[in-house]
């Protein structure tokens, strides 16, 4: 399985942009920078686009990712979630007023998206994609991928949560975790509130993994970018590693 980091950080400034993550070339997890990130030829090969939470900087490019395939797409894209978020994202942004809903326009051919409201999981693309509820102010989702040979955890925006962790313990070919941790240490009455990590929040959640993995962090929040990577590095984790942007890496 292929990963190619489009985006992972927490915010958006120069040199910084909100999360989404391809795997392989066609399915996504998160739109934060999809349009943002790739050439249009690339967008061409998007079938399939998971949403973690409708939360901005995760959502903004699908309504650009579906402006430039209005004339191109032969079946839509399908954008898959919890029903809490499909129902958010028809609401407040493909509403005809923010956005065109895409999904109710043909391009003559073909509705542009597709909005599928999954429970436990879908199997798209050669992948098999289960999600679990996570700890965040919104309805959100981290998801565990398995390509029949390795599997991928993505914890999505949280704070604390057990499942999700639980569920990766089990899995004998889980090669990565993707996590996040979006303030330094100084600012963890603001993380605790937004539901997310610092440096000593993610270390004690740490301590629910068994398994020893290579670990990536992203959602750095711009404005702390500089220090917070340093108390990250200062934690000492023997495979821990912030994704930069046009990272890609191979399981
Ligand atoms: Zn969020
Ligand atoms: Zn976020």
């Amino acid at each position: 399985m292929d990963f190619r980091v489009l985006g992972g950080d927490g915010g958006v400034a120069v040199g910084h942009q909100t999360t989404s993550f391809l795997l392989n070339e066609d399915v996504l997890i998160d739109a934060g920078s999809v349009a943002t990130s790739l050439s249009t030829e690339e967008q061409k090969k998007i079938e399939y686009v998971f949403i973690s939470h409708c939360h901005l900087d995760h959502v903004k490019d699908l309504c650009f990712l579906a402006d430039n395939m209005f004339a191109f797409r032969k079946t839509p894209i399908q954008v898959l979630s919890i029903k809490d978020n499909i129902e958010i994202l028809k609401r407040h942004i493909f509403n005809n007023e923010i956005w065109p809903d895409f999904s109710n326009l043909s391009n003559g051919t073909s509705n542009i998206l597709e909005f599928k409201e999954i429970e436990d999981g879908a199997k798209v693309g050669g992948l098999d994609v289960q999600i679990f509820n996570v700890n965040h102010p919104v309805p959100a989702i981290g998801f565990i991928v398995d390509d029949g040979n390795s599997s991928i955890l993505i914890t999505g925006d949280t704070g604390p949560t057990d499942q999700i962790w639980k569920e990766g313990n089990k899995r004998a070919n889980l090669r990565a975790i993707f996590t996040e941790i979006a303030f330094p240490d100084s600012q963890e009455f603001v993380a605790e509130a937004a539901g997310h990590f610092t440096p000593k929040t993610f270390q004690e959640e740490m301590k629910k993994v068994t398994k020893k993995l290579p670990i990536y962090i992203y959602h750095l929040k711009p404005s702390f970018y500089n220090s917070l990577k340093q108390e990250i590095d200062k934690l000492g984790f023997p495979d821990l590693y912030c994704l930069q942007l046009g990272d890609k890496l191979s399981f």
